[in-house]
């Protein structure tokens, strides 16, 4: 009996040499069509990433559960923030689904609950607004407050963000609406002193005061500039469902809210509290942080009111670094592990080295932002030499390594199974 040919079971073109199918349980399906497919299925993606801003949303635990797989600690800050999306977006939900025009609605307005992140630098602030915002599903876009300026002057006009989050959204005006914005450094757009009148401050307070309204929720015609419709039709966007986060180190506010827990503290006696005062860190002070201490540090009240939900990170100690270097599902020794294993070698730090790591990283005082430069500048050496050494099998990272005083130990397959003073090692891409 002959049986026929394989064919596409989608468009029926017969296999030969420059048409090879893929057999399924039932049928086959060639290159075109495969192709066809994915193009199909990516935009049920995109569809469907839309309602499932109307589908279910993670409950708050669900969300700390998954920013745990990416953030070490600031469990505190984790709570905080999934609490505030969470409620950002069942308002949202609840208000869409009931967004029948002329419908009188029960007249409680629950007000948006952007956040105020305040942390050292390279603490996570922005690790966690980018994470939560792809939990949730959102677009999320980063503006640095120090590079935006009121509208008219030299600077990016904070309509930018705007037409950035736009882009993310892939020219979707009602995704965009719906996304999350993370303003960095807003510390630096403080007033220098509360009662300076200096001249106009087109990058400090004015950028607070244009920032106020699109926080607030408006209507912004974004730029000519900017994105235009196929029509040539300008784009309107409104940013009353946008997340605002905005975050920054707030160098020295630990020190008018010591001034305000204890105004009293300049007792005389023996018995002078000022022991007591040394105890509470930074990061405790900075928890007690009222409106009235950001006011002083140099934010307008209205832009502080328009914050609601302030949000502590703790500085970062060498175990939590050693964690982040380790633990997160991208964390760097994995990344790198990755990298030396597509050169068929194994990398491993011994956890001397990994705290040494960390202790690097502390002195430059700039959270986990520095420990990728460390790695960098550890491992840069051996990512030059091994392309060109096809018999090494396994890389090992001591702590003397990172001091500089010996280079990173490579061995080959040979004397892999068997080193000399093989040291304890974590292995980077196991
Ligand atoms: P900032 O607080 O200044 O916004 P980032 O979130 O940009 O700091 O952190 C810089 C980098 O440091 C991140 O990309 C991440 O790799 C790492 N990092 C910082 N904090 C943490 C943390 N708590 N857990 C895991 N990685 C972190």
């Amino acid at each position: 009996m002959n049986k026929p040919a394989p064919h596409c079971s989608f468009c029926g073109i017969d296999q030969s040499p420059t048409t090879p199918l893929i057999a399924g349980a039932d049928g086959y399906i060639c290159e075109a069509c495969v192709r066809l497919a994915n193009q199909v299925v990516t935009s049920w993606g995109r569809k469907r990433s839309l309602s499932d801003l109307h589908g279910p949303l993670p409950t708050p635990s669900m969300m700390k559960a998954r920013l745990d797989e990416y953030v070490i600690g600031q469990d505190l800050a984790k709570e905080v923030l999934s609490v505030a999306v969470y409620n950002h977006y069942k308002r949202l939900k609840h208000e869409s689904n009931h967004n029948v025009i002329g419908e009188v609605s029960d007249s409680v307005e629950i007000g948006k609950s952007n956040v105020l992140m305040l942390g050292p630098s390279g603490t996570g602030k922005t690790l966690l607004a980018s994470t939560l915002a792809r939990i949730v599903g959102v677009p999320f876009a980063i503006a640095d407050a120090t590079t935006l300026t009121q509208a008219g002057y030299v600077g990016d006009d904070v309509e930018s963000i705007l037409v950035r989050l736009l882009d993310v959204a892939e020219g979707n005006v009602s995704r965009a609406e719906w996304g999350i914005v993370y303003i960095d450094e807003i510390d630096k757009t403080a007033r220098a002193s509360e009662s300076s009148t200096i001249v106009r401050d087109v990058s400090g307070e004015g950028v607070q005061q244009a920032l106020l309204k699109l926080i607030e929720g408006t209507q912004v015609k974004l730029p000519q500039k900017g994105r235009k419709r196929e029509g040539g039709e300008e784009i309107m966007m409104d940013t009353r469902n946008i997340l605002f986060i905005a975050g920054g180190a707030f160098p020295a506010l630990e020190e008018h809210v010591s001034k305000r827990v204890k105004p009293n503290r300049r007792d005389i006696g023996f018995h002078s509290p000022m022991e007591e005062d040394t105890k509470l860190t930074p990061t405790q002070l900075l928890a007690e942080t009222q409106p009235s201490d950001l006011r002083r540090f140099g934010l307008i009240p209205e832009f502080i009111g328009r914050l609601p939900v302030l949000c502590v990170l703790e500085e970062l100690d060498e175990s939590s670094l050693v964690r982040i270097l380790t633990e997160p599902r991208n964390a760097l020794t994995k990344q790198y592990g990755k990298l030396f294993q597509y050169e068929g070698v194994e990398l491993e730090f011994t956890e001397d080295a990994l705290r040494a790591i960390a202790r690097k990283a502390l002195e430059r005082g700039t959270g986990a932002r520095g420990l990728r430069s460390i790695m960098e500048n550890v491992l840069r050496r051996c990512m030059f030499e091994l392309p060109s050494r096809e018999e090494a099998t396994r890389c090992v990272v001591d702590e003397a390594v990172i001091e500089g005083t010996s280079d990173v130990q490579v061995f080959d397959g040979d004397n892999a199974p068997n080193a000399p003073d093989e040291p304890e090692a974590v292995k980077a891409n196991g």
